[in-house]
């Protein structure tokens, strides 16, 4: 149920969550998403790398996996011809998340996102997409999850459609919003002020995700920190973004003619600066630290351990002390190899 007692509202408790996403980016690159459509197909065709995703960042330090029923609604199926699997692939999905989630003790969320299919000035889409939130939360409602996660809102009021259905199946809310825009959802509400109706309405967690990078994230994030009273999230998308360009969407490459979505490589974020995002979101009050499009394990696991936190995947995790030329072994390195690496002893 929603409010103190969910099991979401336990993790809470005990100290900041830590979310992983960015699913539909990952398997893309490694050839399982087709990048335009975007639908989350590798869930019934290739089921074994999207729970090999999942284990990844379970192991990197996750608290809560996420089934991967992005875009997987109604609308998006009927573009690629699939929408008679629609049930299949959203039941399977949270079959997967529920399957590794068990391996390590994680939450696991339901998902739904924005649909582009929502008009602020055409009633009857609200009630499409009311049907499609419904039919989606429902078989995940059914097959068991902890809490929904609906997310890239562009709109207020798709994103309190999918937490009023949410609240009809009785599952507690993580509601948050894209922020394409300069300061306000597409529908006109600054986003510090949406974030506040969304908590008013009742939604257990709110906050952003995607499209930002931590530097122009934070600040704006740190403003709703002030200004709701329930939990908050942030999930920036591991890019440089910055003042100029402040969405990943927005970033220019001399001679690129479009970074964005597949072409974004040379501005990632390294884990270093990751791992600085979570500590600076934990500061600020943010109770769940996670990361979205383009985040990779090594991303997770350098924010987990930031964090304080000791994960599976930490028994990897560097030491370069054992490099042969970086490490303590550099002193045996000719001369000539310490300039070649630019290595100063
Ligand atoms: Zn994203």
């Amino acid at each position: 149920m929603t409010g103190t007692g969910s099991v979401l509202a336990d993790r809470l408790a005990q100290g900041t969550v830590l979310g992983a996403e960015g699913y539909v980016f990952e398997l893309e690159r490694r050839g399982y998403v087709k990048a335009g459509a975007y639908v989350p197909e590798a869930v019934v065709d290739f089921p074994d790398a999207v729970t090999e995703l999942h284990r990844e960042f379970l192991r990197a330090g996750a608290d809560v996996m996420v089934a991967l029923t992005y875009y997987a609604h109604r609308g998006k199926l009927r573009q690629v011809g699939r929408e008679s699997e629609l049930e299949a692939m959203n039941r399977q999905a949270v079959r997967l998340a529920r399957q590794v989630a068990a391996e390590g003790g994680a939450l696991v969320a339901g998902n739904v996102c924005n649909t582009w299919v929502y008009n602020p000035h055409d009633a009857a889409t609200a009630d499409l997409v009311r049907a499609m939130y419904a039919e989606q939360l429902g078989w995940a409602a059914d097959e068991g999850v902890d809490f929904v996660i609906a997310e890239t809102n562009d709109y207020l009021g798709e994103a309190l459609i999918a937490l009023e259905v949410s609240q009809e199946l009785g599952l507690p809310a993580m509601v948050t919003l894209a922020t394409t825009g300069p300061a306000e959802t597409w529908d006109g509400y600054d986003y510090v002020e949406a974030c506040k109706i969304l908590a008013d309405h009742g939604a257990a967690i709110v906050g952003l995700n995607c499209d930002r990078g931590p530097a122009t994230m934070l600040p704006l994030i740190a403003r709703i920190r002030e200004q709701v009273g329930c939990a908050v999230a942030a999930q920036p998308v591991p890019y440089r973004t910055t003042e100029a360009s402040p969405t990943m969407e927005s970033l220019r490459a001399e001679g690129v003619n479009r970074v964005f979505p597949l072409a974004l490589d040379p501005f990632s974020c390294t884990r270093f600066e990751m791992a600085e995002f979570a500590v600076a979101a934990r500061d600020l009050g943010v109770n769940y630290v996670g990361i979205c499009c383009g985040a990779g394990p090594h991303h997770v696991r350098a924010m987990a351990e930031a964090l304080g936190r000791t994960v599976p995947a930490s028994k990897y995790s560097p030491s370069m002390d054992l490099h042969p030329v970086l490490g303590t072994a550099a002193s045996r390195q000719d001369r000539a190899v310490l300039d070649a690496w630019n290595v100063t002893r």
